[in-house]
């Protein structure tokens, strides 16, 4: 398996052929280019600046959603930048620290992939233990993640500005009052929905399966279900269509006939067949078929598939 050096190299690989790309390849290239920039500055002009990300202050918070892969594959890109534009000898660093926390049942196809990317990125992934009679807050697993690993300063966030709470955060802030102290590092923020899937399509990185069932984002299994926009029997007027064919087609690497094969067999398991992803919504049938999440560009329906609790 590659080291994280090596992890990092190709994150950067991908990274560069990305910037490289025409923008009028494609419509989403150009604002996809601006946000890479403008992530790619925020870490290595500010975050790097204030911790070294080989001294172990850094974290990730990561779920295996789709927002923190992007976060995580810009990263390790940078952190290749820093390492070859800096003195050491040898890549100082063999994983990344990052946190998962678990407060409650995880769909098993997502806990798989958290598990497989854990092991593909070099994470030293933390993961809360679970406390199924205690509720423990999100604030409170930080804390005791904080206080088994002091030396983190500062933990990256994937939080993107159209999510709930997003509108008003700053790349780098200081964590709320009722929180442990650390800082929040969120150098994601403007991306829109439509460039995480541009980027992670041409990337070729495996995503998680659940993405390719209709699901646009993923929270907890009981408040989870497939995206409603994506139920392909309500798009009788053909709304929903793949932007990001061309994408698919000149993915990293040119794996071209590879790439081709993994999103065809993607899309057959667009026929939600799953007993165990059914937990959320009562009228979700077991033959209802949706469109892959990447059908669905637009941010402000992006969450339409979380189910508020009764
Ligand atoms: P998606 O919206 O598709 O689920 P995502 O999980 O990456 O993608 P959000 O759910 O919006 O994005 O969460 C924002 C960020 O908050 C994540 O990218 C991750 O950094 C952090 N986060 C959310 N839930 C957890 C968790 N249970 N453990 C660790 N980090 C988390």
């Amino acid at each position: 398996m590659a080291s994280l050096e090596e992890t990092s190299q190709h994150c950067n690989d991908i990274v560069e052929s990305y910037l490289r790309l025409s923008p009028n390849e494609s419509e989403f290239i150009k604002c996809t280019q601006d946000a890479i920039n403008e992530t790619k500055r925020c870490i290595l002009d500010e975050i790097f600046c204030k911790w070294c990300p080989f001294s172990g202050e850094i974290s990730l918070s990561y779920n295996g959603g789709k927002d923190c892969q992007v976060l995580l594959i810009v990263y390790l890109s940078c952190l290749w930048e820093y390492y070859k534009k800096g003195s050491q000898a040898s890549f100082p660093l063999a994983e990344l620290p990052a946190a998962f926390i678990s407060l409650e049942e995880c769909f098993p196809k997502l806990q798989d992939f958290i598990e497989f990317t854990a092991m593909k990125y070099h994470l030293n992934l933390y993961k809360s233990p679970l406390h199924p009679d205690k509720k423990i807050k999100m604030a409170d697993a930080f804390d005791i993640y904080l206080n088994e690993f002091p030396r983190i300063k500062g933990i990256l966030i994937g939080i993107r500005r159209t999510d709930p709470f997003g509108e008003k955060l700053v790349p780098i802030e200081k964590t709320d009052s009722g929180w442990p102290e650390f800082m929040r590092l969120q150098p994601i923020l403007h991306w829109s929905l439509a460039s995480v899937w541009s980027f992670l399509i041409y990337s070729n990185e495996p995503i998680c399966e659940l993405y390719s069932m209709g699901f646009t984002s993923l929270g907890k299994v009981t408040e989870t279900d497939p995206n409603p926009y994506l139920m392909i029997e309500n798009d009788k007027d053909h709304n929903r269509s793949n932007r990001f064919n061309w994408e698919e087609e000149h993915a990293f690497q040119n794996q071209k006939e590879l790439n081709k094969e993994n999103i065809e067999s993607d899309y057959e398991l667009v026929n939600v067949t799953e007993t165990s992803i059914h937990t959320a919504g009562n009228q979700i049938h077991r033959d209802t078929k949706y469109y892959p999440g990447w059908y669905l560009t637009d941010d402000k329906l992006e969450r339409c598939g979380r189910i508020k609790p009764a």
